[in-house]
């Protein structure tokens, strides 16, 4: 079987654009897991306006929202799947502030913030409330509880015997990070939020992030085969993220950070 995790968005916060961020990109998060004839899609962030050809044929999507920050969600009311009349895409989330999956998307997308909700695109978008486990086609479903302002979840999914452990917006005190190591251990990749440096991480306790290095311990602990650090800082220049690549690949060399386009067969 053919696996593979395709990085559709991995900036952090807000999109931006400018030559500084063209090779690790602008867009916000949004990954697509794919597994023969399944497809898996993780976020909605701006990246998912550019899910590939082959997904965008896809007659149904299942979407698994980690939380419904805004930088998660704002993809989903321009992309073009969801343009497309006879899709669906069906989204799983859970409760979050009391609100179900369908309420916190319409909390976004529904006047005065937006023109239209999205009863009004032409695709058809199904709210799943999302349960501990799930099976989507091949592909199973483990859901853990992160630790982030408002929750998060945090999703492993696994298909013929490889595994994927998607953390975004998490931050990694000492006991969600044991927890965090048990539920990815030997994974194959591990996507990992690392918005900060150490001083950033220190100076912005209570934002619900974490720096690229507390991941790469983290990373040793559990066992993950690659790391690719996630929710790059919206001011994080390409230059920049190369020198801290560069720095922490003298010691793991299964470490990076995720770069938009970038195609991770497993
Ligand atoms: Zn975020
Ligand atoms: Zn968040």
């Amino acid at each position: 079987m053919a696996l593979s995790v395709t990085i559709l968005g991995a900036r952090g916060s807000v999109p931006v654009s400018g030559a500084q961020f063209s090779r690790y990109g602008g867009a916000t998060t949004c990954a697509l897991f794919e597994a023969d004839g399944d497809a898996v899609v993780l976020d909605a962030g701006s990246g998912l306006l550019f899910l590939p050809p082959e997904a965008m044929e896809r007659p149904s999507l299942p979407l698994l929202l980690s939380h419904p920050h805004a930088d998660h969600l704002l993809g989903l009311p321009m992309c073009p799947y969801v343009m497309l009349p006879g899709r669906r895409l069906d989204v799983y989330a859970a409760e979050r502030g009391g609100l179900d999956a369908r309420a916190q998307a319409g909390r976004l997308l529904s006047p005065p913030l937006w023109p239209v909700g999205t009863e009004a695109l032409p695709a058809e978008i199904r709210f799943h409330a999302l349960p501990r486990t799930l099976r989507l086609g091949a592909v199973g479903v483990d859901v853990l509880e992160g630790e982030h302002p408002g929750g998060v979840s945090v999703f492993r999914l696994e298909a013929d015997g490889k595994s994927v452990v998607f953390a975004t917006d998490v931050t990694l005190g000492e006991a969600f990070a044991a927890r965090l190591a048990a539920f990815a251990r030997d994974c194959d990749l591990l996507l990992c939020d690392g918005q900060y440096t150490d001083e950033e991480w220190a100076r912005f306790p209570g934002f619900g992030h974490s720096s690229w290095n507390a991941e790469k311990k983290k990373k040793k602990k559990c066992g993950a085969k690659r790391l690719r650090i996630i929710h790059h800082a919206p001011f994080r220049t390409d230059g920049e993220l190369d020198a801290a690549a560069a720095a922490l690949r003298e010691t793991d060399p299964n470490f990076d950070f995720a770069r938009e386009g970038e195609r991770i067969s497993l």
